[in-house]
């Protein structure tokens, strides 16, 4: 419980200060964690929720992560491509809803040139000048993050997945590397983006040594946004066979994240959610303060399939915002319209 309450005031621990919090099987101890968590998001957002409207761009992708569904390997899955037309398309859809960030996330497709998404994004700017536009792209030349970014792109989210060199080369290819995603984290900070790193919990050969580094990593780079969403085996992967992630670990870590980095933008993730069916809440109940209900055209949903059963219907889906709305009112929490940009002096407006 010291240790707790260390996190809470230092936000600063040592490794083996963080393996305690990962190793206490006390159940009381985690409820303490969670609730912890939960009333430092609370005295920075209230009971505000952030809502991100999540648009699958492009489901092509030239790597073959051992985890994902995506992957070119992967001959199972209808390819598609979203139109400039067809994004812009969600974004108004989006806009009409509620939403004030545009996230536009794809595998790494080559058709996605620097010239398309350039104009895709500056097209996006002019049109919502109050909106935010979080970008999902995955590894790209400092070059290209810089240039989106002067386009009109304001976030940049990319997972390390896991910070220890040998357990990323048990999950990615041959020609993937720690280094180079953690030189893409450094240039996106320095871009100038509101960057946003994480991890899969649960993820195959994942110690819990390899999560205290991924902890110090975190803890030193500062990112504004945090996705920890439990790893989910998917038919098509070299993975299928793997068990999938663990529901408490994942809710264990959103909470010492949350203590680490309180005004971070942590999300309750759609894996989470799909993994059970109160993931979201209990999400939120940790100390996350986002939701990313799906925006994509529903005809394409199905075929970005990240992992066996992704959730992207009821209140993960836009159409279900009334739905998501009263699964957050039910436990005190409120959707709000709001741009949601990381603010160490958040102030609650616009409640929906
Ligand atoms: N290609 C981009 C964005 C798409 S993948 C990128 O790699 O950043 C977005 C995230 O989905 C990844 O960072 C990964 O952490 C998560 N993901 C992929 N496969 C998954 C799986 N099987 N289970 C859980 N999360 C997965």
């Amino acid at each position: 419980m010291e240790t707790i309450e260390k996190l809470r005031n230092t936000h600063n621990l040592t490794a083996q200060e963080y393996k305690s919090l990962l190793i206490n099987e006390n159940s009381d101890f985690l409820a303490v964690l969670n609730a912890q968590a939960r009333d430092m998001t609370v005295s920075i957002f209230g009971k505000d929720v952030f809502i991100r409207g999540l648009i699958e761009v492009s489901n092509f992708c030239k790597n073959n992560c051992l985890y994902c569904g995506i992957r070119a390997a992967n001959k199972e899955i209808e390819r598609y491509r979203l139109s400039k037309s067809e994004i812009l398309d969600c974004c108004r859809h989006g806009y009409e809803l509620g939403f004030r960030t545009f996230v536009l996330q794809g595998g790494e497709d080559p058709v996605l040139t620097d010239d398309l998404m350039d104009d895709i994004i500056s097209t996006i700017r002019s049109e919502f000048p109050d909106c935010a536009i979080t970008l999902s792209l995955g590894e790209r030349s400092a070059a290209s993050y810089k240039r989106f970014k002067a386009s009109g792109a304001n976030r940049y989210l990319l997972r390390h997945e896991t910070f220890n060199q040998e357990h990323y080369s048990k999950l990615h290819p041959a020609g993937m590397s720690r280094d180079k995603r953690l030189e893409c984290l450094a240039g996106l900070k320095d871009a100038g983006y509101q960057t946003g790193t994480g991890i899969m919990v649960g993820s195959p050969y994942q110690t819990i040594d390899n999560i205290v580094e991924d902890l110090l990593y975190i803890q030193e780079l500062k990112p504004e946004m945090i996705g920890i969403g439990p790893f989910i085996h998917h038919n098509g992967t070299p993975f299928a066979n793997m068990p999938d992630g663990s529901l408490e670990l994942t809710l264990r870590l959103i909470s010492i994240f949350r203590l680490m980095s309180p005004a971070a933008l942590i999300p309750a993730t759609t894996a989470l959610a799909t993994l059970s069916p109160d993931g979201r809440t209990r999400g939120i109940l940790a100390g996350a303060n986002v939701v990313m209900p799906n925006l994509t055209p529903a005809s394409r949903r199905g075929d970005y399939s990240l992992y066996e059963g992704k959730a992207s219907t009821g209140a993960e889906s836009a159409e279900g915002l009334a739905e998501l709305k009263k699964e957050l009112n039910a436990i005190g929490y409120d959707v709000i319209v709001h741009r949601g940009d990381y603010d160490k002096n958040y102030d609650r407006k616009c409640i929906m």
